[in-house]
């Protein structure tokens, strides 16, 4: 097909892909890189428009810098089990905190959002956990700005709770700590702000740059105090978006309503959505026909980091798919068609991530700056030893970033955190748990497992000097 497009022979075109180190048959289908890297050698330039993005770039136009407005922050909480993340967010929804707005929040519709005393707003995803926002990041969804990592007083730093830390900071998200249980006889707070400085997160009573609060989800103790923290978080932060066009923003959840049919979650995140809008949302689309906040009251308009539930669309998106208010109906329709169609083609996802093969490649190409990996192993000693190996392999074309390192089997977190961070697995003498290998099959992630760290090492230095042979 390219080779017709651009009238030269099929030869010459599987010719160049050899010179690019890629051994394809004449009806292979080539990804974007290479039809760019093939077409430019002949003076073509392509533009590509996916089913998927096509009609986004231009809804999702920059705006001038005078059409923006501040808008409140759009928080998730994470932590290890039991330290308390259900309880503190039932505890802000109950208590409603502080706006002074009537009655508390008694609808779950996944997300929800709470006036503070000083006037400001935060808005707070309802599922709890970094699965949840790994497996959002996954799917291409940034929605978060600032996460909560809540470490129970009367506890320690868990394996959970570095994974968290480590899911937020490889998202870039900025964390504020809630220490919980404070109420508890046994709570002791600094014993938590040691643990973590000897992880290199120092918090601002110790003078670093983290924000901190004691609280307690069951007394409310510091709650007020640590959503003014993130508000201020989220002040630095500068977040703006322009509420005067049409709305865009990202899916939280949908569901099939016996009485009221397809109901979803979304959360606007810039533009104003409006009753009667035609809205574009992954494979489906409609009129919205009505539109709900967390009260359960209707609204006639949402604008950016706003929650609200929608009734009129065709079918359920999924979490994570982004949406749109459309101009023209048809055009919706249409778009939702296909990507429905091509969804059915060809399976859940078709995005294709980085592989240790396919370095040199990306090398040759010249747009490949960081190897990003995963390193799980049986026991700290060999982690830190490869951790620090691997590392010194960074040249000055590929910095190597290990994003995540703990002891354990490969788990489905840590496949959902390679697939939003476009990373690599290693595991040393451990395996890939049944529902990671799974979700790494679905999500094209590449697991290498090593029991001698030399193989490891050298693998990863062959790939990086663009050596590793392509497996047949
Ligand atoms: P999650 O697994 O992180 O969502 O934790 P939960 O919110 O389910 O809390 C685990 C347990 O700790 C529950 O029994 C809660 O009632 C209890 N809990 C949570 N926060 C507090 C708190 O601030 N003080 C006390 N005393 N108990 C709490």
């Amino acid at each position: 097909e390219i080779a017709s497009m651009m009238d030269v022979g099929v030869n010459d075109i599987i010719g160049a892909c050899m010179s690019l180190g890629l051994f394809v048959s004449i009806n292979q289908r080539l990804d974007a890189e290479t039809l760019s890297i093939i077409a430019e050698e002949y003076g073509f330039f392509v533009e590509f428009v996916s089913a998927t993005e096509e009609s986004e770039a231009v809804l999702d136009s920059e705006d001038n810098e005078e059409d923006l407005v501040e808008r409140s922050p759009i928080v998730t909480v994470m932590g290890h089990v039991d330290h308390g993340k259900t309880s503190l967010l039932d505890y802000i929804r109950e208590a409603n905190v502080i706006g002074g707005e009537a009655g508390g929040i008694t609808q779950h519709i996944g997300a929800y959002s709470v006036g503070l005393k000083s006037g400001k707003k935060v808005a707070f995803l309802d599922t709890p956990g970094h699965e949840a926002f790994t497996a959002m990041r996954a799917r291409g969804a940034q929605v978060t700005d600032v996460v909560i990592i809540v470490i129970a007083a009367d506890d320690s730093v868990m394996p959970q709770t570095k994974e968290a830390i480590n899911h937020a900071q490889a998202a870039g998200v900025p964390i504020v700590f809630a220490f919980n249980k404070i109420d508890k006889p046994g709570a002791n707070a600094d014993k938590v702000r040691e643990e973590l400085s000897t992880m290199n997160i120092l918090v601002e009573d110790w003078g670093g740059k983290y924000q901190a609060q004691e609280v307690s989800a069951k007394t409310g103790q510091g709650i007020e105090d640590l959503l003014e923290k993130v508000a201020l978080e989220a002040e630095m932060l500068d977040l703006k978006a322009n509420p005067n066009k049409n709305g865009v923003g990202t899916v939280i959840e949908s569901e099939l309503d016996k009485g009221r049919g397809y109901v979803s979650t979304i959360l606007v995140q810039a533009g104003t959505m409006k009753i009667g809008d035609i809205l574009l949302a992954g494979c489906y689309s409609g009129r919205v026909k009505a539109m709900f906040n967390e009260r359960g009251q209707k609204v006639e308009e949402a604008g950016p980091s706003t929650p609200v539930s929608i009734l009129g669309l065709n079918g359920a998106p999924n979490a994570g798919d982004k949406f749109h208010v459309m101009d023209d109906e048809k055009e919706a329709r249409s778009i939702a068609e296909r990507r429905l169609q091509l969804q059915r083609e060809q399976g859940v996802r078709t995005q294709k991530h980085i592989t240790l093969d396919e370095i040199g490649r990306r090398l040759a190409i010249g747009d490949f700056k960081e190897l990003n990996v995963i390193l799980k192993g049986d026991v700290d000693g060999s982690i830190e030893a490869l951790s620090d190996s691997l590392q010194k392999l960074s040249t000055e074309q590929i910095q190597v970033n290990i994003i995540h390192k703990s002891v354990g089997q490969i788990s489905e977190s840590d496949v959902m955190l390679a697939a939003a961070s476009e990373a690599i697995i290693i595991g040393f003498q451990v395996r890939p748990s049944v529902g990671a290998r799974k979700t790494a099959e679905k999500e094209q992630i590449d697991i290498r497992l090593y029991s001698i760290i030399y193989d490891a090492i050298e693998e990863v230095k062959d790939a990086m000097e663009g050596m590793l042979a392509p497996k047949v």
